[in-house]
């Protein structure tokens, strides 16, 4: 029989939007040392916009964001939305593509109007051989390169909102004696900015969506005890192994399910509140 006290527990998180699947959820969430958090849709709230756009040479605004958004229009990513976004606002026509397939990770390629579109960050544009231009100005910002028949077209950069609340809940986390770590596919540098605006000073960024099960497994075998948050299909299998998956009430069902407790509001000051709660639930059960 489930203890009394777990019961209540779950009932009390309820109360507090945070859906525990079961008393041995709290019990190994109350034993955690390490919170693992996933960036985009996360800490932010993965709803980036697209802020400014750096036609190559020859290539107006307008054509360059023509072309990403034709292939874009077929991912459900959300850089995809940002780019058929702004590229309505521009007034840009979409062209149909063809043979669109996404490379995870790392964006996407398809056939426009015969030609070989490809968009996506640095390691898209490498693997192709194409050299794009250096936007680290921008900091804080998400680059999405675009190339056509092997010719560089350009670049967009795009910026997200951080959650409300999420710097107050990570101080909150090292005051109760936890490690915070992100844990991204997005680029080193669009991950160390968002890092240092919420206070997290551990960041392995450009991780491809297989990798973030491997470095939960990593910190487990270094003896940590992982929480992980996350909202992504990309983080479902790291959600699943970590000894405690918080997944992001407004994420993916595939993350929902993977996750040991839901957060329905995915406030970040609600993985404070679950940890708290099954913290005080172990003591009253000891
Ligand atoms: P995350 O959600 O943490 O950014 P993803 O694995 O979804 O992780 O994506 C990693 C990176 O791959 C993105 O930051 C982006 O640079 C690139 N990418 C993925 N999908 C697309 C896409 N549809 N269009 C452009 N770039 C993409
Ligand atoms: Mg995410």
């Amino acid at each position: 029989a489930v203890p009394a006290a777990l019961t209540v527990s779950i009932g009390r998180g309820a109360q507090l939007g945070v859906l525990f699947k079961g008393g041995e959820s709290l019990e190994r969430l109350a034993r955690i040392d390490t919170v693992v958090f996933d960036k985009t849709g996360t800490l932010t709230l993965g709803k980036p916009e697209i802020v400014s756009a750096h036609p190559a040479p020859g290539i107006s605004e307008a054509e360059l964001l023509q072309l990403a958004a034709s292939v874009e229009q077929r991912s459900e990513h959300p850089l995809a939305h940002a780019v058929v976004t702004r590229a309505a606002l521009v007034g840009a026509t979409l062209l149909p593509a063809e043979d669109v397939s996404a490379i995870p990770g790392k964006g996407l390629r398809g056939i426009v109007q015969g030609h070989a579109v490809i968009a996506g960050n640095l390691a898209m544009m490498e693997a192709h051989a194409i050299h794009p231009a250096d936007v680290s100005s921008e900091p804080g910002t998400t680059v999405l390169h675009v190339a056509s028949d092997g010719r560089y077209l350009g670049v967009l950069a795009a910026r997200d909102t951080l959650r409300p609340g999420a710097a107050d809940a990570i101080a909150r986390l090292r005051s109760l004696g936890l490690a915070a770590v992100m844990l991204t596919g997005d680029s080193p540098q669009a991950a160390a900015s968002i890092a240092q605006a919420v206070g997290i000073d551990q960041v392995v960024a450009g991780v491809l969506p297989d990798a973030k099960l491997a470095e939960i497994r990593r910190l487990q075998s270094t003896g940590r005890r992982v929480a992980m948050v996350g909202d992504g299909i990309n983080d479902a299998a790291a959600l699943a192994q970590a000894d405690a998956g918080l997944a992001i009430g407004t994420g993916t069902d595939l993350a929902r399910e993977a996750g040991d407790a839901i957060l329905l509001r995915g406030e970040p000051q609600q993985i404070v509140d679950a940890i708290l709660l099954a913290r005080q639930t172990l003591r009253v059960m000891r």
